[in-house]
């Protein structure tokens, strides 16, 4: 990679859906140069590698909503890609189990969302779902036959492998600092020298909103990081349940509820919970960056946010740091677990676009520029839907392309 060299694509992330955008492109435009930026000293080491591994059938999301289509054709086309590469992933199915009478109602209206959306599932007695998992406890619960697990981190890394070539460069350990967008090219700074492409997709993850400043782009949005606290089951308890066990979600704030996740490396963890972190890529209990926390405190939708939010959001905060308020959530369900079933694992970190008034944007979201697009918010289930959002963009590029030579040719 020469400094000043010039491509076609410049891809900023190297994390599933960066991947995923620079391997469609690829396909789709097999002659075209294309650039892979990547700060890290390898790929997918933010959301991609910290995360449950759940394949998502598509149960929770607005019908009509870009995360409702993306999620369902992702789930297939995340299979067949694990198929014809021979990626170990499993289909256990997932049980959201209902423990009151506010969750029952709350389960019949997400099992009429699904019929509406054409997602399969099947509703369960509490006989039916104590034969199906006999240390879980509910009212009742609704079947997902399709959902299933993989390892994101494994899918990253075969398509950096598969976009490799004369033409395609992956360099890691190169930081985008800066951008700036001409009338016939876009240019680009990093730590190892200035690069110009036609076009520039962003897929940057929990740092989306400062890329797209870089660019001067007018957002009505910034990333709050939400950290995503797991435990690991110890190894006496790898036979506790056979399938992905899920609270049945709050529709208000659906990432909220701990679940018991069969991980694909015979894993069970537990979690993840939600609360707000202080240090946008800090994986551990106590972290603090005094830039991420600065902006974010800066930030109106920040307080806005608490505003509406702050009792879940304290009842989280508690849990993190009391480990008998964690465990109760998930006894509610899993009454026979203790304290000492819950051992350490690492967290995960979600980037989690809010808008100024303090609402959390629960769709995907794109922004664009004339030479640029921008995934600006690409929460759960991005990893599943990482197929599908790669095309989006590399048909909107194609198609634009399109129009641009066409409007050139007149
Ligand atoms: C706790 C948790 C659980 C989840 N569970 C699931 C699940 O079960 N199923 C599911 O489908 N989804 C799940 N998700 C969501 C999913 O993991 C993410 O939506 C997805 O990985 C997003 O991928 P990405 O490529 O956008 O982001 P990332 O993987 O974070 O990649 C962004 C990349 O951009 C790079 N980057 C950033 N800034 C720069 C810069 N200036 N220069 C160069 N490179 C830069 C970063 O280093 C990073 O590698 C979960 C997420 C979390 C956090």
């Amino acid at each position: 990679m020469n400094p000043n060299s010039h491509y076609d694509f410049i891809v900023i992330g190297a994390g599933i859906i960066g991947l995923s955008t620079a391997w469609q492109l690829r396909q789709q435009l097999p002659d075209s140069s294309i650039l892979v930026v990547e700060k890290e000293s390898q790929i997918a080491q933010h959301q991609t590698s910290h995360n449950s591994g759940v394949i998502h059938a598509g149960v929770y999301y607005q019908p009509g909503s870009l995360k409702a289509d993306f999620c369902q054709r992702g789930a297939k086309a995340t299979l067949a890609f694990c198929q014809q590469h021979h990626i170990p992933y499993q289909q256990p199915g997932k049980l959201l189990v209902a423990t009151s009478s506010l969750e029952l109602e709350r389960m019949q209206a997400l099992k009429q969302r699904c019929q509406q959306m054409g997602v399969a599932v099947s509703e369960l007695n509490k006989q039916q779902l104590s034969e199906k998992e006999p240390n879980i406890e509910g009212l009742g619960a609704l079947w997902v036959a399709s959902s299933a697990i993989v390892s994101f981190q494994q899918i990253a890394a075969k398509l950096a492998e598969l976009i490799q070539g004369s033409k395609v460069t992956l360099s890691t350990d190169t930081e985008l600092l800066g951008v700036s967008e001409g009338t016939k090219a876009i240019t680009i700074e990093t730590s190892k020298g200035a690069f110009t492409g036609n076009y520039l997709i962003a897929c940057a993850g929990l740092m989306a909103d400062r890329v797209a400043h870089m660019m001067g782009l007018t957002t009505d949005f910034a990333i709050i990081p939400f950290r995503g606290e797991y435990y690991q089951l110890p190894e006496s308890r790898k036979n506790l349940v056979k399938h992905l066990i899920y609270p049945i979600p709050d529709p208000a704030l659906p990432f909220l509820g701990v679940h018991l996740t069969p991980m694909i490396d015979d894993k069970i963890t537990v979690g993840p919970n939600a609360v707000v972190g202080w240090k946008r890529e800090g994986y551990n209990h106590i972290n603090l960056d005094l830039l991420d926390s600065w902006q974010m405190l800066c930030f109106p939708g920040f307080w806005k946010l608490l505003k509406q939010h702050g009792r879940a959001g304290l009842t989280e905060i508690a849990n993190s740091w009391y480990k008998p308020g964690y465990l109760q959530q998930v006894r509610k369900y899993c009454p026979q677990l203790t304290l000492a079933d819950l051992k350490p694992y690492p967290a995960g970190i979600r980037a989690q676009a809010v808008t100024a008034k303090g609402e959390l944007i629960h769709d995907f979201l794109f922004a664009e520029s004339p030479r640029s697009l921008h995934v600006c918010n690409a929460p759960s289930p991005a990893a599943t839907s990482a197929f599908p959002i790669g095309a989006f963009i590399a048909e909107k590029i194609i198609t634009g392309k399109i129009l641009h030579k066409s409007r050139s040719q007149n």
